[in-house]
């Protein structure tokens, strides 16, 4: 059934052995660099540590304390680029595979039934978060774990916005999601799903229903559309269209034995790797530089040539041949780059390739925020504080894709945490400030 590699984890989970065997391999590096190299916070030397003499219950404290989506950036984080990168053995041998042991961590949670983190009764005011992407829900958790009561409003029917419906199951099984979501939930935090802010309620209306403070965390939307010949042909899709088709449906949809993808980026890896194994029997990445500049990460461009993508470098799209309005060839031009911005066409390397579907992942648009009357950012993006999320507007916080025009989900996981902050900040001046109004109000009452 083609569905089942698609469905089905491909990295191996680590055996308890296996992960303190792992775990012993660590130098328990004093000032440890891995710990710096997390945008979330994780402390890896610590929850290392913990498995290492096997206090696995402190693994998972450390790792959820710091990160409410550990178990998604387990799996979908280029640690190669973060901790892995900095830690000490890879002078040695090989780095510690830190994502595997997280992962070791947060599975043997789930699978023991365990919960480590307790909010506080929910009494503090009232905050509404929109959009259940990751920055959105660490933002929800982390005001949650505070004492706020926080009311998340999502458009689509499920939590996760990118991890649930662009990256491929078979890096990030949907139930990891999932269970991170009810996670969330299950710290007090209330979803209203299929309502999206601007179209089923205005943001007045939310002020209106008392919410104190608002957080903009909405994600990005579709994808630069391709202008060339060709582009409005039945099977160009882009990598939203696409993969939000596929992962709703298990991956039961039709595809058709060659596609061609376009783009460099982790999107189009995870595009890649879905039109393979659901089935295609030539898939082509297509990208306009290098190989080595792919903006993808290592793991992800190596699991998708191993699955037998092939990747075309130094070509761009030219146009997509159709007949009787459905595309069935691919034609690119080779490039030759001078310098890092410059290239020109090399007329006499034109490639054309059987292509039935062409996947378009050559990056996303901010979805529309013109609902929140914020300051635009330029391309789309919402002007606000990078670090905070604070914008021009009192009470309206913006962060994460929306803002920084889409990074890592560790990145976005950062930018939820520092925006509950932001927001205690903001709300607790307030309180104390209206505290301190009440009390000049009242000792002037007393005075007359
Ligand atoms: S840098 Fe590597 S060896 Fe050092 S503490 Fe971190 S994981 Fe262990």
């Amino acid at each position: 059934m083609k569905e089942k590699e698609y469905l089905i984890e491909s990295e191996k989970a680590y055996s308890p052995l296996n992960a303190i065997e792992e775990a012993s391999r660590c130098l328990l590096c004093h000032d440890a660099p891995c710990s710096k190299a997390c945008p979330a916070g994780t402390n890896p030397e610590k929850f290392i540590r913990s498995i290492r003499f096997r206090n696995v219950k402190g693994a998972i404290e450390t790792i959820r304390e710091a990160n409410i989506l550990g178990g998604t950036c387990a799996r979908v984080c280029p640690y190669e680029k973060l901790c892995e990168e900095a830690c000490s053995r890879t002078g040695i041998d090989r780095t510690i595979d830190i994502g595997g042991l997280q992962r070791y961590a947060i599975d043997y949670e789930k699978d023991c039934g365990m919960k480590v983190l307790e909010a506080p009764p929910a009494t503090l005011e009232k905050v509404a978060v929109i959009g259940a992407g990751p920055a959105g829900l660490a933002a929800a958790a982390g005001l949650a774990m505070i004492g706020y009561r926080v009311t998340v409003f999502e458009a689509k029917e499920k939590a996760g916005g990118w991890l649930t419906y662009g990256i491929v199951p078979s890096r990030l099984p949907q139930y990891v999601v999932d269970y991170e979501a009810d996670y969330v939930k299950s710290l007090g935090v209330e979803f209203k799903f299929n309502t999206k802010v601007g179209r089923d309620i205005a943001i007045n209306h939310l002020k209106a229903q008392g919410f104190d403070a608002v957080c903009i965390a909405v994600g990005l939307q579709g994808a630069g559309a391709l202008e060339i010949p060709g582009a409005d042909l039945e099977g160009v899709k882009t990598a939203a269209e696409f993969l939000s088709a596929a992962k709703p449906a298990n991956g039961n949809i039709d595809i058709p034995t060659n596609v061609v993808i376009i783009g460099g980026g982790d999107v189009a890896m995870d595009c890649a790797a879905t039109a393979k194994q659901l089935g295609a029997k030539a898939v082509t990445i297509v990208y306009r530089r290098t190989i080595e500049e792919m903006p993808a990460s290592k793991t992800e461009l190596e699991f998708v040539q191993k699955l037998g993508v092939g990747i075309l470098p130094n070509f761009k799209p030219a146009e997509v041949i159709g007949e009787k309005g459905k595309a069935k060839a691919f034609k690119a031009v080779g490039l030759d780059w001078k310098d890092r911005n410059t290239s020109v066409e090399v007329s006499d390397s034109v490639i054309q390739l059987k292509a039935e579907l062409v996947v378009q992942a050559i990056g996303q648009i901010p979805e529309d925020i013109s609902f929140a009357g914020l300051e635009a950012g330029g391309r789309g993006l919402a002007a606000a504080d990078s670090e905070t999320g604070k914008t021009k507007v009192e009470g309206i916080f913006a962060f994460g894709d929306i803002v920084n025009g889409g990074k890592t989900v560790v990145e976005a996981v950062a930018r939820g945490k520092a925006a509950a902050k932001a927001v205690d900040e903001y709300l607790s001046s307030r309180r104390i400030g209206s505290t301190t109004s009440k009390e000049v109000a009242a000792g002037k009452e007393g005075a007359r």
